[in-house]
């Protein structure tokens, strides 16, 4: 007779290092397939968390299992983001240092989820003082705002954030979260005036012309119809049911109101959307001569006079521009202002939410940094915006394995603790292939984009595969072999990411990377009476011989100095998977989540772990800590430290697989010894 099911064959381990020792990738899928299918969507590598996207509401968000989370040890409940985030926690306040939990996994694996979960956490568990609920509530209401002007509907996710989040939640040691600061990086524009089939343009368009109040909508000018928008209707999908737009202006709209936005910023915030949205509708007709001439009077009318308030003539002026235009010229000029004006306003309105976190008061305090930021892209047709999203997953990855599987490796080394190095791919031959001064992609881009009216995306390709032609991680269509070739175009590069292959398409590059405004368009602009738009476009010198820097190169500039920020901090992560790509509860694909267990580097964070120490302390510190648990260290030990924490352990009865003597640490395998040990201070 076959024996029952154990518990272990049923959800499987809550920890991968406790699996057996050398685990393969199938068992690692298969114990997150069991647990999965038992609506366990957490599991553990040591400290690292990692997440399957149920795709339904579970019952493990309230209040009270964030009580039943509050102050117990990892190990000691199933697994859970509310774990993670209390263990951070703790962390910070007794070692009183900075920390950052690193989300990653693509698009819809549940990173923003996720995020939210953990500031959730943090808002209520602080303790209950009208002062702070202001804070928490802010805190937390800054997220329906950021996502309804900076997420979109896409094929792969209906709310994906399109752009990238780094928040730091300030705490103060006796009250709790108390301000916060978001770096905001790299929104996509492009969808301003261009969504592919099935996608939408950002939420708030959407939202404004669906909930907007009668008035409101006359004041801007605005029918409540979707269809009538060029805007909104590129991925011809304006509505999706899963998306209540009308609800979800409510939501915004009283958010903006407690995060002390002015009446007057949330009307000229609105006059911006809606003017984008004019814009978009204003039509050029061919005159005579083959130029430009604008169409659409009213549309003009209402974009100039009445809601940026610049008058009629200069915004005809702008958009035709000092020479005279062909049509398809004129329609780049118009969708360029548009993009600019959105990202502009983005980025203010990042800054407003600052304010409104910002703790004046400056005692000192520790933060806790989340990262939510695009996960590595791969589409049918891949271009600029997937090159730098998956160039900066690029240095996520380098970051990870400077902060943990070198550096663990590393110290275990100094240590003179015996090791065996766990072999893993290094990441930085491809950051460098992207990046090097003068050498990598980002400086060819860039040349090329200092050569206007020569220099065009196929030069750009010929001049790549004059450099990096040989490097096992780049390959054009004419530099590929008859094989790969058959599945390149002519206008492509292909990268060999860490994360797997993906093929871009070089149209667009270098339009895209200058990200040109004439110069006109800026100062008429500036001659708004709407504050914001005064704000967004400032005066710059008309004779400033200074190139702008051009986007990736400002993007490379905020991921290094992202990558400093985040390198002093200690590092926690969340692997987020996506089970399906069909958005369905219960479907567990395997060829999907095996891919993404390959290239989240759970298998060598396994191996590090599993062969690694959990817990490592200098033995002054553990000696100054546990010597009350010893007669012989207590109340004072007199030979060194190491020679203390010896006879310490021995007393304990930690056996000698346990624990390891490094030169100036004590190693300890397992989280568990450690909790035995605090808990004989209790008995
Ligand atoms: P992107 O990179 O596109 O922004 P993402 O990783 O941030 O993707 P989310 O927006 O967090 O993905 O998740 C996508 C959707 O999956 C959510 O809108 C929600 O419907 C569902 N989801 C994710 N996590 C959970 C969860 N823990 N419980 C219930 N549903 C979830
Ligand atoms: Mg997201």
């Amino acid at each position: 007779m076959e024996g029952a099911l154990t518990a272990r064959d049923r959800v499987g381990v809550q920890d991968l290092v406790l699996l057996e020792a050398h685990t393969s990738e199938t068992a690692l899928l298969d114990n997150l397939r069991k647990r999965f299918h038992e609506n366990l969507i957490y599991t553990y590598i040591g400290t690292l968390l990692v997440s399957l996207n149920p795709y339904k509401e579970l019952d493990t968000y309230s209040k009270k299992h964030m009580d039943t989370y509050m102050g117990v040890n990892f190990f000691e409940l199933p697994p859970h983001i509310y774990a993670l985030a209390d263990n951070v926690f703790r962390t910070m306040l007794s070692e009183f240092n900075n920390h950052f939990i690193l989300i990653s996994g693509e698009s819809g694996a549940g990173k923003t989820e996720t995020s939210k979960k953990v500031l959730q956490y943090y808002a209520v568990s602080c303790p209950n003082t009208s002062l702070l609920d202001n804070v928490r509530d802010r805190l937390l209401l800054s997220n329906p705002v950021l996502e309804a002007f900076g997420n979109a509907k896409t094929l792969k996710n209906d709310n994906s954030s399109r752009f990238g989040k780094y928040m730091d939640i300030q705490f103060d040691h006796q009250v709790g979260a108390v301000g916060g600061h978001i770096l905001s990086y790299l929104l996509e524009k492009s969808r301003v005036v261009h969504q592919n089939h099935g996608e939408r343009n950002f939420h708030i368009f959407y939202q404004l012309v669906a909930g907007g109040d009668d008035e409101l909508l006359r004041w801007l000018g605005l029918e409540r119809n979707c269809q009538n928008y060029s805007y909104l209707v590129q991925g011809d999908c304006a509505k999706v049911t899963s998306i209540n737009d009308k609800s979800n202006w409510k939501i915004v709209r009283s958010a903006l109101s407690i995060i002390e936005f002015s009446e007057k910023d949330v009307e000229q915030l609105f006059a911006i959307i809606a003017s984008v949205l004019h814009l978009g509708n204003v039509k050029f007709a061919t005159d005579a001569l083959g130029y430009a001439v604008l169409k659409n009077v009213p549309e003009l009318h209402w974009l100039s006079t009445v809601r940026l308030n610049i008058q009629l003539l200069r915004v005809k002026r702008c958009l035709q521009v000092y020479s005279p235009f062909a049509v398809d010229h004129a329609l780049y000029a118009r969708d360029a202002l548009a993009k600019a004006i959105y990202g502009r306003t983005f980025n203010w309105l990042v800054n407003k939410v600052n304010e409104s976190l910002a703790n004046k008061d400056s005692s000192r305090k520790t933060v806790i940094g989340l990262l939510d930021i695009y996960g590595f892209e791969v589409f049918h047709v891949n271009s600029f915006e997937q090159f730098c999203i998956n160039y900066c997953n690029e240095k996520l990855q380098q970051l990870f394995i400077q902060l943990t599987l070198k550096s663990e490796q590393e110290e275990y080394q100094m240590e003179g603790i015996e090791w065996e190095p766990v072999p893993y791919f290094n990441n930085k031959i491809i950051c460098d292939l992207v990046e090097e001064k003068h050498r990598g992609i980002i400086s060819v881009l860039d040349e090329e984009c200092l050569r206007p009216g020569e220099a065009t995306d196929l030069t750009f390709l010929e001049k790549l595969e004059e450099k990096m032609g040989g490097h096992p991680h780049f390959v054009t269509h004419k530099l590929a072999d008859q094989k790969t070739r058959k599945t390149m175009q002519r206008g492509d590069f292909r990268l060999l990411h860490y994360a797997g292959e993906v093929t871009y398409c070089v149209v667009g590059f270098l339009d895209k990377n200058n990200d040109l405004l004439y110069r006109n368009v800026k100062e008429v602009m500036r001659q708004s009476k709407n504050t914001i738009i005064k704000h967004c476009f400032p005066y710059t010198e008309p004779d400033s011989k200074k190139r702008p820097e051009t986007v990736v190169t400002q993007f490379k500039g905020s991921l290094a100095g992202l990558t400093d920020v985040l390198m002093s901090k200690e590092p926690w992560y969340v692997r987020c998977i996506k089970p399906n790509d069909g958005k369905k509860a219960g479907r567990f694909d395997d060829v999907l989540v095996r891919h993404q267990v390959k290239y989240l580097g759970l298998m060598e964070h396994l191996r590090v772990r599993r062969a690694g120490f959990a817990y490592r302390r200098k033995y002054d510190i553990f000696l100054a800590r546990y010597k009350p648990l010893c007669p012989s260290t207590w109340p004072k030990w007199k030979g060194s430290a190491s020679e203390g924490v010896l006879c310490l352990v021995k007393h304990l009865g930690y056996k000698p697989n346990e624990y390891k003597m490094g030169r100036t640490k004590i190693f300890i395998r397992h989280p568990k010894t450690l909790f035995a040990t605090e808990d004989a201070f209790e008995l």
